[in-house]
């Protein structure tokens, strides 16, 4: 069947000013298998799966904060009222998949164990003061402070922290896990470390749909934050193999195959081009401009995704994995000045989406 919209609200832009891509909302995609689509696809804007097993649903993900978990809870309302949400499954760690697993406390929430270890990796206040702070940030014209500043508080504009409470699933799995919910068969597949640690597909057999999580990002660039490359490429692969009728990407539209090997050429190409610079001597940073900012990769469609500034992170996470002695902060830190590395490249893309994101000059 084609995917039918069923609600949402009417929004003439996207949360971050785009025009959308798609119409946002809850979409019918087979009898039981449902999908909440948040256009473009870029920060925050991810999408969530709702599976109906005959009186009871199961919902994959929740959102970057309660405003738009609620906000999705209202669109899937005629499907949980008479299939109340009894199990949720977070495919991954990032604040936009899991911050609001609170609403569903008192359910059983699943993710792989590697998942739970990291669901702490960000506290929301520190979120919360980056949106205050990269206000200030803004006008710091040094070490490029005022490009993360604006980088960062336009990345969370849309957002609201400051009422979640982060909530760790329960049930942990390695591997592989079935859930049956009266009669319907979900595939619960580990693919991590790749993303994320603890990355997981979800399959379910009996409508052919997987919702992939951020193993794939469609129209919008991807991001491996843990890696190695090997281990997302072959979820890449493995996701294609299940050969479903309908894949649910994290962010952006649903995805054909075709979209799925675009995915698996950026990595070819990103691999190829970044290690040739690792091998002259560029910092991540000098070789994720050299390359975006080459006439190279504008010429490639990668260019027109949105966020193509992610490259800097797939530089860093991949020069990790090729051994290379990096001098970078610890933990968060490091994470907030890799950050603002790509807030660097952004503001030298005047090209690039979202807009909300580059209407600075610094
Ligand atoms: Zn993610």
């Amino acid at each position: 069947m084609t995917p039918q919209w069923i609600a949402g609200p009417d929004c003439s832009l996207t949360r971050h000013g785009e025009i959308p891509r798609f119409r946002q909302g809850l979409y019918r995609l087979t009898p039981n298998a449902y999908a909440w689509m948040v256009p473009n696809g870029s920060w925050g804007e991810t999408n969530i799966g709702l599976v109906e097993c005959n009186g009871k649903s199961v919902l994959i993900d929740t959102c970057w904060d309660l405003h738009f978990t609620r906000q999705m809870l209202g669109a899937a309302a005629p499907v949980v009222q008479r299939s109340p949400i009894d199990i949720v499954i977070n495919t991954h760690a990032d604040g936009d998949h899991c911050w609001g697993n609170q609403l569903f406390r008192d359910r059983e929430i699943i993710a792989t164990q590697a998942c739970i270890h990291q669901m702490h990796h960000m506290a929301p206040r520190s979120l919360t003061a980056l949106q205050k702070g990269g206000k200030i940030l803004r006008h710091l014209p040094a070490a490029g402070l005022d490009c993360f500043g604006h980088y960062m508080s336009a990345m969370f504009q849309p957002y609201d922290f400051s009422g979640v409470r982060i909530t760790d699933p329960q049930q942990g799995f390695c591997h592989e896990k079935c859930v049956t919910v009266n009669g319907v068969e979900l595939v619960l597949m580990e693919v991590g470390p790749g993303h994320t640690d603890g990355d997981a597909l979800v399959y379910v057999p009996a409508e052919s749909v997987v919702y992939a999580g951020d193993i794939a990002f469609i129209g919008v660039t991807p991001v491996m934050w843990s890696g190695p490359l090997d281990n997302l490429t072959a979820a890449l692969r493995k996701l294609l193999a299940l050969k479903a009728g309908m894949i649910v990407p994290g962010h952006g539209p649903l995805a054909s195959p075709t979209d799925i090997q675009a995915i698996l050429d950026y990595w070819e190409f990103a691999q190829e081009q970044l290690h040739a610079r690792f091998q002259s001597d560029l910092t991540p940073f000098e070789a994720a401009r050299d390359l975006v900012l080459s006439p190279t990769f504008q010429a490639t469609a990668f260019a027109r995704w949105d966020s193509p500034e992610r490259m800097v992170t797939n530089a860093h996470t991949l020069y990790r994995h090729w051994g290379a002695r990096l001098f970078n902060l610890p933990g968060k830190l490091g994470i907030m000045d890799i950050m603002r590395q790509q807030a660097i490249l952004a503001f030298a893309l005047p090209e690039a989406t979202p807009r909300r994101l580059r209407h600075f000059h610094p």
